[in-house]
């Protein structure tokens, strides 16, 4: 369902054309009804594959950069997006744009943006314990991708595609966010709740498509099992990919009563490929997982506790972006900038591609009131990554504080284009109209 003309028909109304745009109306109505790639059933679908690609275009990079990128590991890189890319092959969609991130982040988290982005946490990649599990969580995501779940979504209101990019920021900005620098962004907030139903299909397609790979089903099992045994613990570092991907008794015995079907296959599950495979993981294991304590900390208030983890993390993992960012921001929020500018600089050297140290380094100077400084740093995230209403909103800022009003009235003015509540949007709304602009 193309909306775009081939080249060869620009400018000119060709019959065709005519009876394109005659048609439009009539192209509305089949893209409303289309029929779900899995079932071929219809299935209300508001949201054409354009749009799954232009909505995965416009926020997977910011939620990637909120998880700390991708690892500077191409091997681990590289051995995921193989295991994905065999997997994406059984699937129903196997022509979306996939691409496949291990990130950065130690929480415990996986997720597929419509058109194919897929992230996976190196957390959860550390508790996993073969390469059938890691095909089958793949298989899960690329399930979601393949029954079209965040359209479907899109299409019935519960998501809107405003929503999408509006929630970066909507969601009240705690200091912990302001300093995060993607604002709220959160897998949970950016990405479509799946409801049960859904769950239950990717879980269906994924246990399909890994054991079509050539997977043990065993596999399935396994990662419902680690799944399972996590959910018991009330960690918040699990929260956010139990209220993407809820778990529940009946998943967990539906997925073993399929896997059985399976297993008559004699198929293996590649254990010590998986272990090879990630053995970098596994030597910096206790960085990622006083990471993990550490973030428990501030998000329960404590910075002076998560500082002493985030301590320990580096030093297991003295060059790791994630742990001098973290450390970064819980000094801010400890308000000793000096010790936060020395993290940010640190992780913007380990990893200069990557944008969030610009940001947490903007807010440090602001800290400092060294506005200039602040707002080099906020340019130089924009110019990496376009997009942020949370980056304008800070330039603003930098300019107010430099008493260049004209400058900040165009940032306030922009930012409110795209947020319209919450405090930045409360503030940019008071400096303009004291300055007579509304
Ligand atoms: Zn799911």
């Amino acid at each position: 369902m193309n909306s775009s003309l081939p080249n060869n028909q620009k400018g000119v109304l060709s019959r065709r054309h005519f009876l394109y745009l005659a048609g439009a109306g009539s192209l509305a109505f089949l893209v409303g009804c289309a029929s779900s790639p899995v079932t071929g059933r219809p299935q209300l679908m508001l949201v054409s594959e354009e749009r799954e690609i232009e909505v995965d275009r416009e926020n997977s990079p910011h939620q990637i950069s909120a998880d700390y990128g991708r690892v500077q590991d191409d091997a681990l890189n590289d051995y995921v997006a193989s295991v994905g890319s065999e997997i994406a092959k059984q699937s129903h969609r196997p022509d979306m744009p996939y691409s496949y991130n291990v990130l950065n982040a130690s929480y415990v988290n996986a997720y597929a943006f419509p058109a194919g982005t897929i992230g996976v946490s190196r957390g959860i990649l550390l508790n996993m314990n073969s390469e059938a599990e890691l095909a089958s969580l793949i298989g899960h995501e690329v399930g979601h991708v393949s029954a079209r779940h965040t359209a479907q979504r899109m299409s019935q209101g519960i998501l809107t595609s405003v929503a999408l990019t509006g929630l970066v920021v909507a969601a009240e900005p705690e200091w912990e966010q302001v300093v995060g620098g993607l604002g709220s962004i959160g897998a949970g907030a950016l990405l479509a709740s799946y409801s049960r139903n859904q769950e239950r299909e990717a879980d269906k397609l994924g246990l399909q498509y890994m054991a079509e790979a050539g997977y043990s089903p065993r596999g399935y099992v396994g990662l419902m099992e680690m799944l399972k045994e996590m959910s018991h613990k009330k960690k918040s570092f699990l929260q956010v990919l139990f209220s993407t991907h809820p778990m529940s008794r009946e998943r967990y015995k539906t997925a073993v009563e399929r896997a059985d079907e399976y297993s008559k296959r004699n198929k293996p599950v590649y254990r010590e490929r998986y272990m090879d495979n990630t053995a970098s993981l596994r030597r910096i294991r206790e960085a990622i997982e006083e990471m993990q304590e550490g973030n428990e900390r501030m998000a329960n208030g404590e910075p002076e506790k998560a500082r002493e983890h985030y301590a320990k993390a580096l030093k297991t993992a003295p060059e790791d972006y994630a742990a001098n960012l973290k450390m970064a921001k819980c000094q801010i929020a400890l308000e000793k900038p000096a010790k936060a500018r020395k993290y940010s600089r640190a992780a913007r050297e380990i990893y200069p591609e990557e944008p969030q140290a610009h940001h947490v380094l903007g807010i440090t100077y602001i800290q400092l009131e060294k506005y200039e400084q602040a707002l080099q740093q906020f340019n130089a995230y924009k110019e990496k990554l376009p997009g942020n209403p949370n980056t304008v909103f800070f330039q603003g800022y930098s300019l107010e504080a430099m008493d260049r009003k004209s400058r900040a009235a165009e940032k306030y003015h922009s930012y409110l284009e795209k947020v319209n509540r919450g405090k930045y949007a409360e503030h940019a709304h008071k400096k303009l109209k004291e300055w007579g602009y509304i």
